[in-house]
């Protein structure tokens, strides 16, 4: 049987489709903003999207998503 205790697995937000955490996007919270964590640099709580979902990621819903993942409390 393969080990794979050792893969860092997310969870997309958007779908909870789960992979490993370099085939999701991250996302993270800089000043009450969602904020696209390209290169994965920021400090912090991370949110992530799957590819599917990230040309979704300024859709509402998912937004919402996103900001609820990070935190980020909506005024
Ligand atoms: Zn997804």
């Amino acid at each position: 049987m393969p080990k794979k205790g050792h893969i860092p697995e997310r969870t997309c937000v958007a779908c909870r489709i789960k992979a490993p955490k370099w085939d999701l996007i991250r996302f993270v919270a800089k000043e009450g903003e969602v904020i696209l964590d390209e290169r994965g640099i920021f400090p912090g709580r991370g949110a992530y999207l799957c590819k599917n979902c990230l040309p979704k990621r300024t859709q509402p819903k998912i937004l919402k998503k996103l900001k609820k993942a990070l935190r980020i409390i909506e005024k």
